[in-house]
């Protein structure tokens, strides 16, 4: 309802701010970005500006903040930083001659929207992410987009592998249904949506109209699905705040999770495989491999290193893309040498698409390129299957040349955008104002000469223009034609009419030259929009071409091997490295170890010392079987890796604690999530598990988790399993598939030294004293530890005994067991962790004597 007493502009701002009531509204006034009311104390507190108010009819007046709009790129990267939404409200279209701008929201900025170059990662994608689950609560389905590269993809999952998924993308926002609760554990910035925006009919409809397509069956989409729900959710959100990104979003990829390996969470921590347990890049294994040059190829290395790939097809194709840049040395250090100008194309012709690209874009592209047919140059007739699509893009570049000064300013508010000859009509009036610049500039010696004043000047302002500047004892010699404008203290300031005409000229050249270059600059940018599609190819070619070529680069730089991927089940890694501890480590000193299951070899004991180097080489099984399925090189002398479906970790040392957690709840949780979704194709690194217990409890449950991993006839994966539990070597003798595995360690002249060298055979020592004697614990405790220990030993054995009959039993399942029985009537399925150990409990009480 209009109110009489307030002033136009408030009106409409309010009207505006209706529509926008959890957003931020930045509401263009001039030079500003005004925030008002509720908006203002927030911008000013958040943002450290001060807090004003303006009046708005009636006598009242509102808070304001403001901030000028040239800079308005910080300030929004620090609101945006913190959470909140804005929404950019600018004048549209002609000052109309009576009454207000018009004034409308032309994007809004969310955390999963930003298209500003300085808000967003460079070496990573921007992910928008929908989520949505389905009435059973027993799938989901993920959809995401960057909005920046134009990549758009749906996936739909059982619900538990939903938090892995999230991770692995890592969205900077999370859309999903306010009727709807996200399971736990989901973190980063989540912004609900009223539910009907994912309203089956109403997506549908919203996906066929942006693919301007009749059917959904082409993009392997079933009609008014889950996948349907949350990628046509994603478009309706971007409709309402980022509308251009809608032109990049040209086509929709669903993938299913099974063409890749998973990796859970915690596995994808544990393993460092982006970044290290602080949060640190270097130390990480994309660290150690992210050789790439370019930020697409930063950014699908990204990819490559949390995706890998189960066919052994595709991994070929990378391997021998690898294969041939590690051949080939020459050609690998040229074409990083070519790959280095080059800009982040992707997002480039992403800003032209959607209309945001300025004069430096185009320069960049420009030199981009400019760069390609040296980047095919190098890469001679060995194409890749991708780079046979890619084109050096000649007739862009030669508009680009064509029409872009070498060196134009940043941004359309200044002239000299367009190179002299790409327009007669820019160059008429160019050369128009040319000649009036010229008279002006003439105009000081001209003027001196005529009137014999030495200390005439012209200068400039912006209040009056050109003017003639005559010192004030010699402004009685003014000519009379002269028109005196102004006095200073020393000097008087004139005009004449004839400067005025010229003055005109120059500055309506201005103007004229401004609007002709913009609407030039922009037909560029639509031709450029035309072929988008050639060069976001072209883009991506080149970002899979630095992949290959950086993992060429790792391989020789690291002396790695090609590894033998294939479907069968062997594993055999001979003399194999961990890639990131060897980097840390000066490279002559780290230790291979060869990790060769034997046939029928199921779990793999591994008792050791503290610091001996079991975690590492735990550690080191798990990497060199990911990156031989991502298509890299790795690190050992030879390695045979059949696929791996899973790898799943449990990792005790660095344990964090979930909300209502204990550690040791946290660390049963992820075991029982092991054994129910390990499959014989799975990888379990599984690292002392049960040490977060009582010793008997810790031995119990760990006894029991490998007898089940061994003996559950669809499991049988291959397990490492570190422990300090020496009993637990009792389990070879008892389990067929059990073997064991120890660190050497030499001891010679009652001094340690860890070897690191991983052999057959149980261990029978710890040496944790040793150990924390080097970690400088007092030299009493040492002693008196040592004297206790001898005790101990002395006493009872240091090894607790099991009974291997009992054992035995649990082991060979005699038909007549009543703990078979037992065990015939469990679910496990539906089994808690914390029902699982109660259970152990009461078998260990009753038939372990
Ligand atoms: P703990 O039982 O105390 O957890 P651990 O046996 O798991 O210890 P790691 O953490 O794997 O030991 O290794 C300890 C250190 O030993 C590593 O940080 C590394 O510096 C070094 N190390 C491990 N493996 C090797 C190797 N193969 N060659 C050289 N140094 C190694």
């Amino acid at each position: 309802m209009p109110n009489d007493d307030i002033t136009p502009v408030r009106q409409q701002y309010l009207d505006i701010k209706r529509d926008y009531p959890d957003t931020i509204v930045f509401f263009r006034l001039g030079d500003f970005y005004e925030t008002f009311d509720e908006d203002a104390e927030i911008t000013a507190r958040e943002l450290d500006i001060v807090l004003t108010s303006r009046p708005i009819g009636g006598g009242a007046r509102a808070p304001l903040a403001g901030i000028p709009y040239h800079a308005v790129e910080n300030y929004l990267a620090r609101l945006i930083e913190k959470g909140y939404h804005v929404a950019i409200c600018e004048q549209v279209g002609e000052q109309p001659t009576k009454g207000i701008f018009p004034r409308k929201v032309v994007r809004v900025v969310t955390p999963g929207t930003v298209t500003e170059p300085s808000l967003l990662p460079g070496d990573a994608n921007n992910y928008l992410a929908s989520v949505v689950l389905d009435s059973t609560l027993k799938s989901a389905s993920v959809s995401h987009t960057d909005v920046t590269t134009g990549e758009f993809a749906v996936t739909e999952l059982p619900l538990e592998a939903l938090r892995a998924e999230l991770t692995r993308l890592h969205p900077a926002e999370i859309l999903y249904p306010d009727n709807q609760t996200l399971p736990d554990g989901i973190s980063g910035h989540l912004t609900a949506l009223p539910a009907w925006k994912f309203e089956p009919g109403k997506c549908n409809e919203t996906l066929l109209a942006q693919f301007k397509s009749s059917t959904l069956v082409g993009f392997g989409l079933k009609d008014h699905s889950l996948q349907v729900r949350a990628a046509g959710a994603i478009v309706q959100y971007l409709k309402e705040t980022q509308p251009d990104a809608l032109n990049l979003l040209t086509s929709l990829r669903a993938y299913s999770l099974n063409e890749f390996m998973t990796l859970d969470a915690s596995t994808r921590r544990n393993l460092e495989l982006e970044e290290t347990l602080r949060g640190e890049r270097k130390g990480s294994l994309l660290g150690a491999l992210d050789f790439s040059i370019t930020p697409m190829g930063k950014r699908l290395m990204h990819q490559w290193v949390s995706q890998p790939l189960l066919q052994v097809e595709k991994i070929r194709q990378r391997q021998n893309g690898v294969e041939y840049f590690f051949s080939n040395g020459m050609t690998r250090a040229e074409l990083r040498e070519a790959l280095k100008p080059l800009a982040d194309l992707e997002r480039l012709v992403n800003r032209v698409i959607a209309g945001q690209a300025q004069p430096r874009d185009l320069v960049a592209m420009r030199g981009t390129l400019g760069q390609l047919p040296k980047v095919k140059e190098v890469i001679g007739n060995w194409l890749l299957e991708s780079s046979g699509k890619w084109s050096v893009c000649g007739e862009e570049y030669s508009l680009l040349q064509a029409a872009l000064d070498d060196d134009p300013p940043a941004t359309l508010q200044n002239t000299g955008v367009i190179r002299p000859g790409y327009s007669a009509e820019l160059d008429g009036v160019i050369e128009a104002s040319k000649h009036a610049r010229d008279w002006i500039a003439n105009l000081e010696g001209v003027e001196r000469e005529k009137t014999g004043i030495k200390t005439l000047k012209v200068g400039y302002n912006k209040v009056f223009g050109y003017y003639i500047e005559i010192s004030r004892g010699a402004a009685d010699r003014a000519p009379e034609n002269y028109i005196r404008k102004q006095t200073l203290v020393n000097a008087e300031r004139f005009i004449t009419p004839e400067m005025k005409e010229y003055e005109t000229l120059v500055l309506n050249a201005e103007e004229r030259i401004k609007e002709i270059e913009t609407r030039l600059f922009r037909e560029v940018c639509a031709e450029l929009a035309k072929v988008a599609h050639k060069i976001l190819t072209t883009a991506r070619a080149i970002a899979e071409l630095d992949v290959l070529s950086a993992l060429g680069e790792a391989a020789a730089l690291g002396g790695y091997t090609k590894p033998e991927v294939h479907e069968g089940s062997e594993m055999e890694i001979h003399e194999g490295r961990h890639p990131v501890v060897e980097q840390l480590l000066k490279s002559d000193r780290y230790i291979p170890n060869d990790v060769i299951f034997e046939r029928g070899e199921i779990v793999r004991v591994i008792t050791g010392p503290n610091m001996s180097g079991k975690s590492t080489y735990l550690r080191q099984a798990a990497l060199i079987t990911l990156m031989a399925q991502m298509g890299s090189f790795v690190p050992a002398a030879s390695a045979k890796i059949g696929l791996v479906d899973r790898i799943f970790t449990r990792i005790g040392a660095q344990d964090e604690i979930h909300a209502g957690q204990s550690t040791f709840m946290v660390e049963m949780v992820e075991a029982a999530n092991i054994l129910h979704h390990a499959t014989s194709r799975s990888l379990l690194i599984l690292d002392e598990i049960g040490r977060g217990t009582s010793t008997y409890d810790g031995l119990s449950i760990a006894w029991g988790i490998i007898e089940y991993i061994h003996n559950h006839p669809h499991l049988r994966a291959k397990t490492l399993f570190a422990t300090h539990y020496h009993e637990l070597t009792q389990l070879a003798d008892l389990l067929p598939g059990v073997r064991n595995y120890n660190v050497a360690v030499s001891e010679a002249d009652g001094k340690v030294v860890f070897l690191h060298k991983i052999i057959a055979g149980g261990a029978d020592r710890s040496y944790g004293i040793h150990v924390a004697q080097l970690a400088g614990l007092p030299a009493p405790v040492i002693q008196r530890a040592n004297e206790i220990m001898a005790e101990l030993e002395k006493t009872s054995g240091r090894a607790v005994k099991i009974n291997p009959h009992a054992a035995q039993q649990i082991a060979l399942f005699p038909e007549t067991s009543p703990l078979l029985d037992d065990l015939k009537e469990l679910d496990v399925n539906s089994l808690s962790p914390i029902e699982a150990l109660n259970r152990l409990f009461e078998w260990q009480k009753k038939y372990v004597k």
